[in-house]
């Protein structure tokens, strides 16, 4: 019999599914209908929208897609600009890049890790006196734990700039009783293999706006219009989801609410046996939101520990887990050396003090409770805790 110890190796996040995809996909082959449209993404807008309370929205081949095409529908073009929250993965912004549009990086604040609207004021305010207002901020809720969305939109509705919701990572979540994503003129969700649900790959892009999504729609299946042969008056993309993923969607989604409560007990269980350890604190929770807990996410102090991020990325990797810093901030990517940025205070820089610090652990749903045992005695065995009282190895109780 194989033992969880040495053998298996445990992962950050991996695909978890129901059992119910395979029933999806087989009335798509009985059917025939093995192309990017068809009853499947139909039925998986239907019941996605449903589900977080929107009105609108398109599934296509990735979240990336549907962060371009809410760019694109908001007429964003070459010189423009774009707000982005700095502390994210990289396809938050890469499609500000396709359209030649040039990014701006806004900074974390420390109570939710997302962007600090401290310092969006800051560069709203720059940018208004040199009459040259964003045409558009994207917003990410990290690790699932959502923005501070209320201060986030007054400053843009004050300022008159659409906001795009990257909820790519907290689908399931919410903030003040209401889904994430759904806070913006667009949002947009990501069913990346490592997400909380997946499609193997998709996207969708949601909205109130009809007609917005109708556009995406027709942007997405290569802007062909009504006519019996093929026309074209506009540039259109390959972006749409397949009827087949569309099925693994479907199924997935019967999960979600019950992946969300496993995740946040995974939390729960580190942050429970962990954060008693001197130098380690838990990604925080904002007062009236609701964390999907996608990754569970903690800090370690260097100085206290005796180790650092990527020390602890090693000790973790010798036993086969996997465990990765968290973002390294866009405005510290090579890619974007030259773009602006604005930290949360003149000096202090709060992501980049994440980056620092930060470290997700692994936190998939198909990973059983002795597992997640193994990750926590091996972190507490790896520190240098100069504490006698300190005892590293805990039991399930
Ligand atoms: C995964 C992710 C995306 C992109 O989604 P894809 O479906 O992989 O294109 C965008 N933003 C964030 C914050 C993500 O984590």
């Amino acid at each position: 019999m194989q033992t969880h110890t040495d053998k298996k190796r445990i992962y950050l996040a991996s695909p978890h599914m129901s059992g119910n995809e395979q029933k999806y996909i087989e009335q798509a082959f009985h059917t025939n209908w093995i192309a990017p449209l068809g009853p499947n993404v139909d039925a998986f807008e239907t019941e996605l929208t449903a589900y977080v309370g929107a009105s609108e929205g398109v599934a296509l081949s990735s979240g990336t897609a549907a962060i371009h095409l809410a760019l694109s529908l908001l007429g964003v073009k070459k010189g423009d600009t774009v707000f982005c929250s700095t502390f994210t993965f990289v396809a938050s912004a890469n499609p500000i890049l396709y359209q030649g549009a040039d990014p701006v990086f806004i900074d974390s604040e420390p109570d939710t890790w997302n962007m600090s609207p401290q310092a969006l004021e800051k560069a709203l305010k720059v940018a208004k006196l040199k009459r040259k207002l964003p045409k558009a901020v994207i917003v990410v809720n990290l690790y699932g734990q959502s923005a501070k969305m209320d201060e986030i939109l007054n400053l843009c509705n004050e300022y008159c700039v659409p906001v795009i919701e990257d909820a790519a990572e907290s689908l399931g979540s919410t903030y003040k009783g209401k889904a994430s994503g759904t806070f913006g003129k667009f949002g947009i969700y990501s069913f990346n293999g490592n997400k909380i649900i997946t499609t193997s790959g998709g996207g969708m892009l949601i909205s109130n706006e009809k007609e917005a999504i109708k556009k995406a729609r027709f942007l997405s299946t290569q802007a062909r219009d009504e006519a019996v042969h093929y026309q074209h008056s506009e540039m259109g993309y390959n972006y749409r989801m397949s009827n087949i993923l569309a099925g693994v969607g479907r199924g997935q989604l019967e999960v979600l609410q019950q992946r969300v409560f496993e995740k946040r007990d995974i939390f729960d269980f580190y942050e429970e046996e962990l954060s008693e350890v001197p130098g380690i604190s838990f990604m925080p929770e904002l007062e009236e939101t609701f964390s999907n807990r996608w990754l569970s996410v903690m800090t370690i102090d260097e100085k206290i520990t005796g180790l650092s991020v990527n020390g602890l990325v090693i000790a973790l990797a010798e036993k086969n887990i996997e465990a990765r810093p968290v973002w390294k901030p866009l405005h510290l990517q090579p890619l974007f050396k030259d773009v602006a940025y604005f930290p949360h205070e003149k000096g202090h820089s709060v992501s980049e003090k994440l980056f620092k610090t930060g470290i997700c652990l692994p936190s998939g749903t198909n990973m059983t409770k002795k597992e997640q045992l193994h990750v926590i005695n091996t972190i507490k065995s790896a520190l240098i805790i100069n504490d006698p009282s300190f005892s590293p190895a805990s039991e399930i109780r």
